[in-house]
């Protein structure tokens, strides 16, 4: 007898009935994109959530990335980014005209180390561009120092960082700017989608102007902008998601509490996210695989497959490992151990908010019989 599929995430949609006033909205407004009206409730709404003041919406956090590159003016030199991450992280970079240079991470949070970032500076060097990788914050304070010490800007791409708080307020305020994903298997989704979150209500306004080809004005167009706009079917989703986010943290919460109470003391393995801490998210449910364990992570990965359990390798391989990065000098892997071995020893385990106790249970039954 097989069981049904477990995927690492399933996204979360809101009722449907939610969502046809708002489409009935847009049906008789006939507005579909350009900062409609349901985009500009939505971003309201957005920013009183997330608790900051000035958003700009727009289509993926890929090009949001490549917008707050492009308004900071870093469309060339180097800017010194983490190569544990997913690949748009350094395309972002480069898109904008940019190499990255990649630096060591934490080995506890899997973040960007300051200190590492500091050795990797150069006479090019122009910004750094972090990552809150699975929702854990990263030294916001350090890479800070590290940021005014050299006058560079920080950027941080917050992708997985929706409704992360340090010390009561949203970890999107440190920075000059940040960007979150609203992709399907985020945590908070508009089925595709991103914010970019500015300091000043002018940034904001360049990012609205570069989303929209560069106009200021119908006549005016002052800087080679894109179509990154987010459109109004999007905007509904978002709103109506914002109903339920509450619920949708919580219970991930819920789920990666139930892991970390049966894997917490297991030499085997170690829990990369800390659980009980509010503020934190639950992006995601990574472990990494130690010598402890019987088997090695690909082993682990693959036993889980043929249960139809599909934990992911993430970040494994190593963005600077891919073809259009591994022949940068800061690629060696010489100067990244901490990230190769985390890429080699991690796997993220299915989290979503319905994920049923009973599934989660099987998993954890399967991942201790290996590693136990
Ligand atoms: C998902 C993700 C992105 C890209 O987000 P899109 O909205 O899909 O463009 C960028 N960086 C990280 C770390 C991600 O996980």
């Amino acid at each position: 007898m097989t069981t049904p599929p477990i995927y690492v995430t399933r996204p979360s949609i809101p009722p449907l009935s939610d969502m046809l006033p708002l489409l009935t909205q847009i049906w008789e407004s006939r507005t579909l994109t350009n900062n409609g009206p349901v985009l500009q409730r939505f971003e309201a709404a957005l920013a009183d959530y997330l608790g900051v003041a000035h958003i700009s919406l727009v289509a993926n956090a890929t090009l949001g990335t490549v917008l707050a590159m492009q308004q900071a003016g870093l469309t060339a030199g180097e800017v010194i980014t983490t190569p544990f991450s997913f690949v748009a992280t350094a395309h972002a970079v480069r898109i904008a005209g940019a190499t990255p240079v990649f630096a060591d991470i934490d080995p506890v949070t899997l973040n960007l180390d300051p200190a590492k970032v500091e050795a990797m500076i150069t006479p090019q060097t122009r910004a750094i561009l972090p990552v809150h990788t699975f929702g854990t914050p990263c030294d916001v304070d350090g890479l800070a120092e590290v940021a005014a010490r050299h006058g560079l800007k920080l950027l941080y791409d917050a992708a997985h960082a929706f409704g992360v708080q340090r010390d009561g307020q949203s970890i999107l305020r440190h920075g000059d700017m940040s960007v979150l994903s609203f992709h399907a298997t985020k945590v908070f989704n508009t089925f595709e989608g991103g914010a970019v979150i500015a300091r000043d209500h002018e940034t904001k306004l360049a990012i609205d102007r570069l989303a929209n080809f560069g106009f200021a004005d119908a006549l005016t167009v002052e800087a080679i902008g894109t179509n990154a706009k987010m459109h109004e079917l999007s905007a509904a989703v978002g709103l109506a998601q914002l109903c339920g986010i509450d619920d949708v943290l919580a219970r991930r919460a819920a789920v990666a509490q139930r892991y970390a109470d049966r894997f917490n003391g297991v030499p085997g393995l170690r829990c990369v996210c800390p659980t009980g801490v509010k503020g934190h998210n639950h992006y995601a449910f990574p472990i990494l695989i130690g010598p402890d364990c019987r088997v090695d992570r690909d082993t682990l990965f693959v036993h889980l497959e043929a249960e139809n359990i599909f934990a992911r390798r993430y970040f494994y391989p190593l963005i600077s490992d891919l073809t259009p990065y591994r022949s940068l000098p800061s690629a060696d892997a010489a100067g990244l151990p901490v990230a190769r071995d985390a890429a080699d020893r991690i796997l993220c385990l299915p989290l979503y908010p319905d994920l049923e106790p009973d599934s989660q249970d099987r998993i954890i039954d399967l991942v201790l019989a290996q590693c136990g």
